[in-house]
């Protein structure tokens, strides 16, 4: 299962911590491309660029009905709050093969894609999130292991004073302004 958040930091080092070369174990360096971006860690001897990319993830708000699915996360960060189903993308696979399979691995629902809620990102942060809004057609709503707790609410009854990440409040709120099919 993988987390949106877990692996980076807020706010990276510039230099992202580290220090020998994956191609040749040479020493990197801070070195910037152009003025005004971040310096990327380059390979003093074979001028390897380690280039850091934004880490995307896929996230489902899954409708039952009038009514949707959160869960409450069981690990840090965001521990005892709320979030729809989300998680990593892997290299290769389609986003919204991805926001399917991260529905199932955290939430025991089987959806399908409805539509484009929205793709957050926020300055300072490495994750890029893509949002649908997902029909759940199977399974049943319960706990991944990451999970305290699962359950279904009404658009009303949604906990926004318990929301593990803006991304969730910005999704949640884009969501319940948009009219239902
Ligand atoms: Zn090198």
């Amino acid at each position: 299962m993988h987390d949106p958040s877990s692996r980076h930091q807020p706010h990276d080092p510039p230099d992202y911590g580290l220090r020998f070369c994956p191609k040749c174990a040479g020493p990197l360096e801070g070195r910037k491309e152009a003025e005004g971006e971040p310096p990327f860690p380059t390979c003093a001897a074979c001028g390897f660029i380690y280039y850091f990319d934004p880490k995307l993830a896929a996230g489902v708000i899954p409708r039952i009905g009038d009514r949707i699915g959160l869960i409450r996360r069981g690990i840090e960060p965001g521990y005892g709050l709320w979030t729809f189903p989300a998680g990593y993308v892997n290299r290769g696979e389609k986003v919204e093969e991805a926001a399917v399979r991260e529905t199932f691995e955290e939430s025991c629902l089987v959806v399908r894609l409805e539509r484009l809620i929205g793709v957050y990102s926020y300055t300072g942060r490495p994750v890029v999130i893509v949002v649908y809004a997902g029909e759940v057609t199977g399974g049943e709503l319960g706990c991944g292991s990451e999970a305290l707790e699962a359950r279904s609410f009404a658009p009303q009854e949604i906990p926004w004073e318990e929301l593990a990440f803006p991304s969730v409040r910005d999704g949640l709120m884009d969501f319940t302004l948009e009219p239902r099919r």
